[in-house]
């Protein structure tokens, strides 16, 4: 989930300064927990009970007819009454508008850093922009020590996060001083860390449990530089990935499957098998219908169907070389049996849906299904396993 989900649900009642700030929800207690000033108190029945003081806030999600002038409150939208204990906010009262940061129950929470970014890939999901958004990483700092240290894992996404340079190694070392037992994926395109000097920086952090996630979608240069919109991409990126396994960074290599891309699957394969066999997680990856992706739907759709002889013989070649190889953002039904072991539920809970044909098929649990977004175009190869 995240990137922050706004809402426009939110009524000030008196008291409430118009300046934004985060929060960690809390539904139960009678007392703020470690820090006042960043909880807010969640109440079903505000009328119902004495209200405990100290919070920096109090939501209801009933409205109220009075309501104690000398604490701030906000009454939510139906559409924000999912809200519970843990998840963390950002309250904008002047605007009446709260975004959703992290949500604790959430499997698959990210962390945007930056919406800049030096590549412009023809399927961004997120188009970059220019101007200068420093601020989230500022927020970032305050936000993490408010996530549950139980959380599984944590995206970091962008833009390109790279482009953070030292602020980027900042943000690791307070992901490990507060979340030390939280494992942190960030997707970056790599190019950055063509930089020794900036590679050795992540290595010096020593998380525990850190994964770099870059992609690259071709064996050939011009071709990965056509994808991504930038000449030299190429070999900053695979200079990036050297670098940054020489400072004992983990790297997952990321294949977007498209109309421009799947045509050198098996080559492709046979280059990481020869150049790149140390990094540690391949994903082979179906295409996001968003952003532009959608712009570009006639140049990059294709139907898995049509590309199932060049993904097997790719992910042979993969798993031969002893490299773990993973299928993200593949429907079962898509895919030849033999490449089934190797598909994963990669979609984030919040953007993941099934078809009506998916109603009465014995594999929807294993099955990762659709994008919400996957509307625009499905593959012809949707049919349900029956018994
Ligand atoms: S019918 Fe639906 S649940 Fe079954 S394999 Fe196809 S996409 Fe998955």
């Amino acid at each position: 989930m995240t990137l922050a989900l706004s809402a426009q649900g939110l009524r000030p009642l008196a008291g409430c300064s118009p300046t934004p700030f985060i929060a960690r929800i809390r539904e139960q207690g009678d007392v703020p927990e470690r820090a006042p000033e960043r909880e807010v108190l969640l109440l079903s029945d505000p009328a119902g009970r004495p209200v405990p003081l100290g919070y920096r806030g109090y939501l209801l999600r009933q409205d109220v007819s009075e309501w104690n002038g000398f604490q701030v409150a906000y009454v939510l939208a139906p559409e924000l009454h999912y809200l519970a204990e843990g998840d963390v906010v950002r309250i904008h009262p002047a605007r009446r508008e709260l975004s959703v940061l992290y949500r604790r129950a959430s499997p698959s929470n990210s962390l945007l850093v930056t919406e800049r970014c030096d590549n412009l890939r023809l399927m961004c999901s997120q188009p970059p922009r220019k101007q200068d958004d420093s601020w989230l990483v500022d927020e970032l700092m305050d936000l993490i020590p408010l996530i549950s240290p139980e959380t599984r894992e944590l995206g970091i996404t962008g833009g390109e996060p790279g482009l953070l340079g030292e602020r980027l190694i900042l943000l690791l070392e307070q992901l490990k001083q507060w979340l030390p037992r939280t494992g942190v994926h960030v997707l970056t395109n790599g190019r950055r860390f063509s930089s020794p000097d900036f590679a050795r920086a992540v290595g010096r952090v020593e998380h525990p449990d850190l994964m770099l996630g870059v992609p690259l979608y071709s064996d050939l240069t011009e071709e990965h530089d056509y994808v991504v919109q930038a000449r030299g991409a190429f070999d900053e990126t695979v200079r990036g990935i050297l670098n940054l396994k020489r400072a004992r960074v983990r790297v997952e290599l990321r294949f977007v499957i498209h109309a421009q891309t799947y045509a050198r699957l098996p080559m492709f394969a046979e280059f990481v098998s020869r150049n790149l066999r140390f990094v540690d997680h391949v994903a082979l990856m179906g295409l996001e219908l968003m952003g532009f992706a959608k712009t570009n739907l006639r140049l990059l759709w294709v139907d898995a169907l049509d590309y199932q002889r060049e993904l097997s013989e790719a992910v042979r070649t993969l798993d031969r070389a002893g490299l773990s190889t993973s299928l993200y953002n593949h429907q079962l039904c898509t895919l030849p049996a033999e490449l089934h072991a190797f598909a994963r539920r990669s979609i984030s809970d919040w953007k993941n849906t099934y078809a009506d044909e998916c109603g009465g098929c014995q594999k929807r649990d294993m099955c990762g299904g659709f994008f919400a977004s996957s509307s625009l175009r499905r593959s012809r190869g949707i049919r349900p396993f029956l018994g």
